[in-house]
């Protein structure tokens, strides 16, 4: 089987891994570039995207700004898994708060923002404070503002603004801002067949907007409550592939933040706590195989590392610590890699994420110390 990635960075790297044992060969389009790559090296392969879809089986895609022409081109091939509907769905905060509506989700209440005049109204209709997010581009926070009472008004409108003008088809969504006590998110897998395999909710920390932890949870009223309502989603999109679900817990009620259509970051902790990691099961729907297991097989916390490209060499000789570098040259705030902690009841983790947590830089995981010394376990 060969599969060709619609982008070509951390996520395309990991499916490659994933799917190298099952004989499942991915080449990457950069779609910044233009390039076909070999999704480990990078290395430019050199052919065209109509050359690489002819070549490919099947076509998938790691992230959801993709051009439309593209994904135009790559649906009308008749291989692109999960459709081009699910991917712009994901790439558009309208089409993906009518679709949640559509498929009878909860989420929260929203306006659609082009002018002055709908700024108004929404602050009128959904109420203070509001989260303002670019329909259009938005990930890791950014293209987001927060309006806490009227006095600024004007100065969000200029950005809002400038930012609407920048794309024809730019507007701002406008959300109740919700007080929720955590955020938890429900990464899955909907096969060509309609078999649904979700693996447990991951409860995640973020810092200024980006994700810095990822725990799997137990927690069978909250897992009941997100299969119900991403059995909704995928079936109402007739999804193949991983999706992913992120959710506001309030009170032990979810709500839907977004969707992601594809593999997540909150999922990478699969790679060492699941019987089946969410990129090789992303690879077997949309190759058409059977699912596999997605059952917890140790206890696990994903550490994302931002903007750092060395470690203590001393969490490799840690028992249930495994590093993930995503080969990337190094940024201020980039994601480099993540560590995953595992062990086999949650005081180990516990006790592992503490001695882990030593090793780090605390300006660099600002996260993992407070959250390593409070873990309950
Ligand atoms: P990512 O791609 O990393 O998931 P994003 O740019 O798509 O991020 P969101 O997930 O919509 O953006 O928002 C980022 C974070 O901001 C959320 O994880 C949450 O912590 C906070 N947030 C977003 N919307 C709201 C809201 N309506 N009320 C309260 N907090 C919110
Ligand atoms: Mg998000």
């Amino acid at each position: 089987m060969h599969v060709l990635v619609l982008g070509a960075g951390q996520l395309a790297r990991m499916m490659s891994l994933a799917g190298a044992p099952l004989n499942i060969e991915l080449t990457a389009y950069d779609v910044d570039s233009g390039n076909i790559v070999h999704p480990l090296t990078q290395a430019i392969l050199g052919n065209g995207l109509d050359n690489a879809i002819a070549q490919a089986d099947v076509i998938t895609a790691e992230f959801e700004h993709i051009p439309h022409h593209i994904l135009d081109v790559c649906q009308r091939s008749g291989k692109l898994l999960p459709s081009s509907e699910a991917i712009k769905a994901g790439g558009d905060r309208r089409i993906e708060k009518a679709l949640l509506d559509n498929a009878g989700v909860r989420n929260a209440k929203y306006a659609v923002i082009t002018t002055r005049e709908d700024f108004l109204a929404a602050i009128d209709r959904v109420g203070l404070p509001l989260v303002l997010k670019s329909a259009l581009g938005g990930y890791d926070g950014k293209g987001q503002w927060r309006l806490k009472d009227s006095s600024n008004i004007d100065a969000i409108w200029l950005e809002m603004a400038q930012c609407i003008a920048s794309n024809d088809n730019q507007a701002i969504v406008a959300e109740e801002f919700v007080p929720f006590g955590r955020e938890v998110s429900l990464v899955g897998a909907r096969g060509k067949d309609g078999t649904i395999a979700v693996y447990p909710l991951a409860e995640n920390v973020h810092t200024d907007g980006v994700l810095s932890l990822s725990t799997a949870i137990a927690d069978p009223e909250l897992q009941a409550q997100a299969q119900q309502m991403f059995t909704a989603v995928a079936h109402n999109l007739d999804y193949v592939g991983v999706l992913a679900l992120e959710f506001f817990d309030v009170d032990g009620q979810l709500l839907v933040n977004e969707i992601a259509p594809r593999v997540h970051n909150s999922g990478h902790w699969t790679q060492q706590g699941a019987e089946t990691c969410q990129f090789e099961n992303h690879l077997r729907a949309v190759c058409g195989l059977p699912l596999g297991s997605t059952q917890l097989v140790r206890e696990t916390t994903m550490i994302n590392i931002l903007g750092e490209d060395t470690l203590s060499p001393a969490l490799l000789a840690m028992n249930g610590c495994h590093i993930h570098w995503y080969g990337k040259e190094k940024r201020a705030g980039r994601k480099m890699g993540h560590i995953n902690v595992c062990g086999d009841y949650s005081g180990e983790l516990q006790r592992r994420l503490c001695a882990v947590a030593e090793e780090l830089d605390q300006h660099a995981f600002p996260a993992i110390h407070h959250f390593a010394a409070n873990f309950k376990s």
